[in-house]
């Protein structure tokens, strides 16, 4: 079985289209790129319920759509058939873990993809930047802290973009990842392997082979995806993504359905 389980529901002009038909162009790109199952994960900030959680303005000012209108369109497309699970993308915030709880538990989830964004008010990824706020060795190290956390938290089936921090290509020298790879082993958290990286400046997969490794070796089950936010990109250089898991022995993925997970046999 071959899924991705990472990708944001848009309309062929990469606006927000939470209605169940804009679905059916993500299955049939799904079909021809021999994707077998896929996961829809909105970014958690876009809906007006959740808008109490967030203090950055790249976040305040995108609480502008009904998350129940998004819930039920993934969940009648899953009802008409198709092969699509319900999940969302969610900032893990530190200390509005009960609110976060609450908030997400009336909803039929598949899964939760547990995302670190931003630390104390600084963009992982986006402005203002924490890369240039504290430094480079600095961002590596709050952020696996901050990553570390959300695997703790309990919140989450699995870490989107292991290690983001890395986006623009700086690294801290000689991070060791074993403090951050033993808080995600003891969680038993899945972890992304996701194509992503490789349309970033960085030009690397998430998480990095070292990483992987540590994540492999403890036990931790790895989730495929590509975080699509256009049909073309569903399933991104998945053969660059399948060559590095069975270079690390990785022979199963984590496949989610109503918040359960087991293991499905690549290929
Ligand atoms: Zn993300
Ligand atoms: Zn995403």
């Amino acid at each position: 079985m071959i899924v991705d389980y990472h990708m944001h529901l848009r309309n062929g002009s990469e606006e927000v289209a939470h209605d169940t038909w804009s679905v059916d162009p993500f299955v049939a790109a799904a079909r021809a790129a021999g994707v077998d199952e896929i996961g829809f994960t909105e970014h958690v900030y876009y809906f007006t319920q959740t808008r109490s959680l967030w203090t950055v303005p790249y976040q305040t000012e995108r609480c502008l759509y009904d998350l129940d209108a998004y819930v039920d369109a993934v969940v009648q497309a899953r009802e008409r058939g198709q092969p699509v699970k319900l999940g969302l993308e969610v900032d893990y915030v530190p200390g509005r873990e009960d609110e976060t709880r609450k908030l997400l538990a009336p909803y039929p989830w598949d899964y939760l993809l547990g995302s670190v964004h931003f630390v104390d008010g600084f963009g992982v990824d986006g402005e203002p930047k924490l890369l240039d706020e504290v430094g480079v060795e600095e961002a590596w190290s709050r952020y696996f802290e901050t990553l570390a956390a959300a695997a703790r938290s309990g919140l989450f089936d699995s870490l989107s973009h292991p290690d983001l921090v890395k986006i623009f290509g700086e690294r801290a020298a000689a991070f060791d990842y074993a403090e951050v790879a033993d808080a995600i082993a003891q969680t038993g958290i899945a972890v992304e392997v996701s194509t992503a990286g490789l349309r970033k400046p960085v030009e690397e997969i998430y998480p990095s082979s070292a990483f992987l490794e540590m994540i492999v070796d403890a036990g931790n089950p790895i989730a495929l995806s590509s975080d699509a936010h256009t049909t073309d990109q569903l399933g991104y250089r998945y053969d660059d993504a399948l060559r590095l898991m069975a270079d690390h022995s990785v022979t199963e993925l984590a496949v989610f359905d109503r918040l359960e997970r087991r293991l499905e046999a690549i290929g």
